[in-house]
């Protein structure tokens, strides 16, 4: 996918300031493209816990997709596109536009949610009491634990219900007076294990026939996230994992089954480059480490919260050397990358860091009194 070249970026640089984060609307448009070019059956629930600037979830709405929130103040983000429906509309596109998949609420939560009729997701009994008490209009979803092997973050020690108690749950949730309407799962993010999916969604299909048996009319399978991004030649091609997806949804369920997922980090990781400055450079153990005017609790945040590892590139030519880069805070932990590939940066150069819109502005923190980069949004 063509990148923001490097010269807008410095141009970009130099009208904005450091640091900066560039959100690129063109790739998130073929984002969605290549997800529904890939899985056609398959509505793109985005996650918006994965970059929630109103921007993005506008762009995608334009585009057609709907989304997966997990708090009240995302589920207000996206509602407040489809408020302006006419109210007859509005319940069932609510159901059609919005998931609300975290399988834990508060009390509260519930029930500033119930106005709204939502779907939600829920995996244990305790939640069944509360959903029945605090938003009876809910419809529901039961999250089962799936195989996460071999994802960068991994979900199933936290969240899902044992497949062998799922119906059990369903049973416990109509006799409270509640409807479930289907199933949903999460394989983990950046899944790039795709027997994950393949035996989560054989796992799925057990569970609708014995819920079947039980006389439960399930209608949607929620397959959830994990879609893998392209960050290295060693991820198998988003093409292969579709192939499979399809060819088991074709297997395993009625042709009237709605098949949604939420896919995060495959809408948005690709749009974003990261530009900085270099404030400080030094040589320690024979090696040049520089340091950049953000960081591992700012637009970094990921390195932590997400596992996941940015490299950099810059605006120099030269001949690459083995550096470090550390972050402007004076915590250790501030190390953003041991092994870095870079000519002999000079203090002021820019250096850039690509594919960083999944889990990293998104959890930027104030952290040593550094405010989180600006971002700016571009092709909208
Ligand atoms: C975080 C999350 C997602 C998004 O996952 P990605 O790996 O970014 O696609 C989807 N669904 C749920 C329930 C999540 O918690």
């Amino acid at each position: 996918m063509s990148k923001i070249p490097p010269k807008r970026l410095q141009a970009l640089a130099e009208e904005h300031g450091t640091p900066l984060v560039v959100v690129d609307h063109e790739a998130i448009r073929q984002n969605y493209a290549t997800f529904k070019r890939h899985l056609p059956r398959v509505q793109a629930y985005y996650a918006v816990k994965a970059n929630p600037a109103p921007e993005i979830v506008q762009t995608l709405y334009k585009a057609g997709a709907s989304f997966d929130v997990a708090s009240f103040p995302e589920f207000m983000l996206v509602y407040e596109l489809i408020r302006r429906r006419p109210a007859k509309e509005r319940q069932a596109f609510v159901w059609d536009k919005i998931v609300y998949a975290n399988p834990v609420k508060a009390k509260e939560t519930l029930e500033e949610l119930n106005e709204y009729k939502p779907l939600v997701t829920f995996d244990n009994r305790a939640e069944i009491g509360k959903i029945a008490g605090h938003a009876p209009s809910a419809g529901l979803l039961v999250r089962l634990r799936v195989p996460n092997t071999g994802s960068m973050v991994e979900l199933s020690s936290k969240f899902g219900a044992e497949p062998a108690d799922a119906v059990a749950l369903m049973e416990e949730a109509r006799d409270s007076g509640l409807v479930v309407e289907g199933l949903s799962f999460h394989v983990g993010s950046q899944c790039t294990n795709f027997e994950n999916y393949v035996q989560s969604l054989n796992m799925s299909a057990a569970v609708m026939k014995e819920a079947a048996s039980r006389g439960f009319d399930l209608k949607v399978l929620d397959i959830g996230g994990g879609f893998p991004v392209h960050y290295n030649r060693h991820v198998p091609p988003f093409s292969v994992l579709a192939r499979k997806i399809n060819a088991e949804v074709d297997r395993l369920f009625p042709k009237d089954m709605e098949i949604i997922a939420e896919p995060g980090r495959f809408m948005v990781a690709t749009a974003v480059t990261s530009i900085a400055t270099v404030i400080g450079k030094a040589v320690r153990d024979g090696r040049p480490c520089y340091y950049i005017d953000d960081s591992v609790y700012h637009t970094f945040s990921g390195i932590i919260f997400d596992h996941c590892p940015y490299h950099f590139k810059s605006l120099r030519k030269g001949p690459a050397e083995v550096c470090a880069v550390f972050g402007q805070t004076c915590d250790g932990l501030d190390t953003i990358s041991q092994s870095e590939a870079l000519p002999e940066l000079q203090l002021d150069d820019l250096v850039y860091s690509e594919d960083i819109g999944a889990y990293s502005n998104a959890s930027a923190t104030w952290f040593n009194g550094f405010a989180p980069a600006k971002v700016v949004h571009v092709n909208q």
